[in-house]
């Protein structure tokens, strides 16, 4: 037996319980593992309350990340005992999630933990910090420099943007943070911002090409404040999109593109091939210290998961949601 939350559909709504399950729940896979650390983060707080169709089938185990040891093994390349971090992959949507004490799952959704992060550390920085790496690495590889100006971070105050401060201040760029919470400023700076500007400069519509301002952009936030981005990015530069915090619409224009040839750079976690994850990982256990880990992170137990997927819907929770799963 093993605890877990366990989403059900009961005439037409989503129930989320925390129960005891027995091996049968597990998902089909060749790596068992005993998963310690788990996160709440915005897609399973949306799963687990039914707001929006994240489930695709029930009934089934929520939660898009995990962390822990590998304790039964029919593949070569884990071992038991190994440490692990599981992102995305569908698990927590249509396969069986990390919100859970134990997972069954194919060994090819499983990335070796690199030192020194521990499975707590792994969680703590969840998709959230992944997804981050994965848009310093989008930047990077497009060729912004850190030389060439300063770097754009819109949604500075969530999971995805605290971390890319974090990331890219560590690699020598200048990172600029827009937020709709300024009193939360000297938490940025303290994660690397050199400065901090409003994201009402950015959340309505503007002019397809304004001053050029940013090197690179990261950005989790969409609409109005990606179109913007784009049109205030430099001759050449770069922006890596990946969130939808204020719409999934883009109301822009292409001038940014065929007239100062911006780049656009589209992100994704979920489906990411593993040698992309694996570098995402390493320059996080790299790039990071304990103390910006930590800084990211609230602790919850698994019984109160459901409780607390409501307070996150309702802006009641400030950074991550690490979740401790036995
Ligand atoms: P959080 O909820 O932690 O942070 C989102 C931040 O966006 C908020 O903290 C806020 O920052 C800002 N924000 C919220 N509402 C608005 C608004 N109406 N207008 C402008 N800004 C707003 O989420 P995450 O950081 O975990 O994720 C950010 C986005 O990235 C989400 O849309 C998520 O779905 C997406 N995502 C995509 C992934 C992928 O694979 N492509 C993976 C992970 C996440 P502030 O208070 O500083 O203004």
């Amino acid at each position: 037996m093993f605890k877990a939350v366990w989403l059900e559909q009961v005439d037409g709504a989503t129930k989320a319980s925390v129960c005891q399950l027995n091996d049968d729940a597990l998902g089909e896979g060749e790596v068992t593992v005993d998963v310690q650390w788990s996160t709440l983060n915005y897609k399973d707080a949306l799963a687990i309350t039914g707001r929006s169709p994240v489930v695709r089938r029930f009934p089934l185990v929520p939660g898009i990340d995990l962390a822990g040891t590998v304790v039964d093994c029919n593949n070569q390349d884990f071992v038991v005992g190994q440490t692990v971090v599981l992102n995305g992959w569908g698990h927590g949507e249509s396969l069986p999630g990390g919100l859970a004490a134990k997972a069954r799952v194919p060994a090819k959704h499983l990335t070796a933990l690199p030192a020194p992060l521990t499975t707590r550390q792994a969680m703590s920085i969840g998709t959230a910090g992944y997804t981050a790496a994965l848009c310093v690495q989008a930047l990077e590889s497009a060729g912004v420099m850190p030389e060439q100006g300063e770097v754009l971070v819109t949604g500075a105050n969530g999971g995805v943007g605290g971390f890319a401060i974090a990331l890219l201040a560590q690699r020598g760029y200048r990172v600029v943070a827009s937020t709709g919470r300024p009193e939360e400023s000297a938490r940025l700076t303290a994660l690397g911002a050199s400065r901090v500007i409003t994201r009402e400069t950015l959340a309505s519509a503007g002019k397809p090409l304004q001053k050029e301002l940013w090197s690179g952009v990261v950005d989790s936030v969409g609409s109005h404040t990606l179109a913007n981005a784009c049109a205030q990015t430099q001759y050449g530069g770069a922006v890596a999109a990946c969130g939808l915090a204020q719409g999934m619409d883009f109301p822009a224009t292409v001038a940014p593109f065929i007239l100062r040839g911006v780049r656009l750079l589209g992100v994704d976690s979920v489906m990411a091939p593993a040698p992309v994850r694996d570098s995402a990982w390493k320059r996080l256990a790299d790039c990071l210290s304990a103390t910006v880990i930590d800084a990211m992170t609230a602790e919850i137990s698994l019984d109160a998961v459901p409780a607390a997927a409501l307070d996150l819907l309702a802006g009641r929770v400030a950074g991550r949601l690490l979740v401790r799963t036995n």
